[in-house]
């Protein structure tokens, strides 16, 4: 049977301004949008005056099984839950592995992935972790691409004491790879590239874009304010950067803004990754968790005390992020999407989500529930 659900008088961010209108949600789409809207089936009605009504976010780095482990096995890092993506208004995840691939696999992560979509959110991953030779799930990164459906792309480490320091010519083949695999499945065949603070910066990435035929676009750098005036380089050539929410991201992304189109440009929080805190000499002296509540609360400072719009700074974790990864459903408010879709009071606190159109967060509580929950 159908389901169906009115949201009423909210304003819409979709991510543009599209004013007060209402919303009817027919069970996991959005099927109408206009103000004063007239449905006379069995519905439920939700009054959403006085809030924002914008789209669900799309966080595309979140370590899903857990990652860590450069402090000994204790500092692995547990898995995320639902309910830690939800509350904060994330919707779609895209989950990876890190620098943990000796312990944890391919089989683990795309398990995960199936176990959030069961759950009722979208959730994508990426083969591969830090290292060249590449781990997978099939013995090779283009099958996965082609034949596993969550995966969407690869993961690997440039710029960093923890990479594999590949070579140039094994990053070309893998992202040539990579591409002729998403051709054949639709899919963005992304080379999502975690980049440290190392010596070599974007350097070969820049020197592969110059010499090859290998679109920019295929490359996605992320944590880029760890190497910002390489990132900046890459920008201009065409290439979408990808932030990880800290406490400077505000301002960096107001800075960014004026210098790199909108569209560009992408946040990720990077929840349940580690963040090792080294000495001079690259010994480990402390560890931070990643966690999910970074990501909307930057593009909430963005807005409230960098004064950027609201259109801009919510397409930085929605439009964009959808339109970088080929997710034709997610990242707006429009006719025929997925009814991924988050409310907001007037101090931008979120209050309400609906994740494929089952409400899961309500007036501040969490209404969805893991499947172990005691
Ligand atoms: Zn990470």
């Amino acid at each position: 049977m159908n389901e169906f659900k009115v949201i009423r008088n909210a304003h819409i961010y979709a991510p543009e301004d599209a004013g007060i209108q209402d919303v009817l949600i027919c069970n996991d789409k959005m099927i109408d949008i206009r103000p004063n809207l007239v449905f006379s089936y069995d519905h439920e009605e939700i009054d959403a005056s006085g809030k924002y009504l914008i789209p669900g976010f799309i966080d595309q780095h979140v370590h899903i099984i857990g990652g860590g482990g450069e402090n000994g096995f204790s500092s692995l890092i547990r898995e995320i839950q639902m309910t830690d993506c939800i509350q904060y208004g994330v919707t779609t995840v895209i989950g990876l592995l890190g620098t943990d691939a000796h312990v944890k696999s391919i089989e683990q992560l795309v398990a995960k992935t199936k176990a959030l979509r069961e759950q009722g959110m979208s959730a994508y991953c990426l083969t591969g972790s830090y290292a060249i030779p590449t781990t997978t799930l099939t013995g090779s990164i283009g099958k996965d691409i082609a034949f596993i459906d969550e995966i969407i792309g690869v993961k690997v480490a440039i710029s960093d004491h923890r990479s594999s320091a590949p070579l140039k010519q094994e990053l070309a083949r893998m992202a040539t790879e990579c591409r002729t695999a998403g051709l054949l499945a639709n899919k963005p065949g992304v080379v999502h590239m975690h980049t440290g603070k190392g010596k070599d910066g974007y350097k070969k990435i820049l020197e592969i874009v110059e010499e090859t035929d290998i679109p920019i676009t295929q490359f996605r750098p992320t944590h880029v304010a760890n190497q910002y005036e390489d990132a900046l380089a890459f920008a201009s050539k065409g290439g979408y950067i990808d932030f990880t929410a800290d406490e400077k991201t505000p301002s960096l992304l107001k800075k960014t803004l004026e210098i790199v189109p909108l569209k560009q440009i992408t946040l990720s929080s990077d929840a349940n990754g580690s963040f090792p805190i080294w000495d001079e000499n690259l010994n480990i002296i402390g560890m931070g968790v990643g966690k999910m509540e970074t990501l909307y609360a930057s593009i909430r400072s963005l807005i409230l005390e960098e004064h950027v719009d609201i259109s801009t700074a919510i397409s930085i974790i929605t439009k964009n992020v959808a339109d970088a990864l080929l997710l034709k459903q997610k990242g707006s408010i429009e006719k025929g999407k997925d009814a991924d879709i988050v409310l907001l009071d007037t101090d931008l606190n979120v209050t309400d989500v609906f994740a494929l159109g089952k409400q899961v967060v309500k007036e501040k509580a969490i209404v969805a529930k893991n499947y172990y929950q005691y």
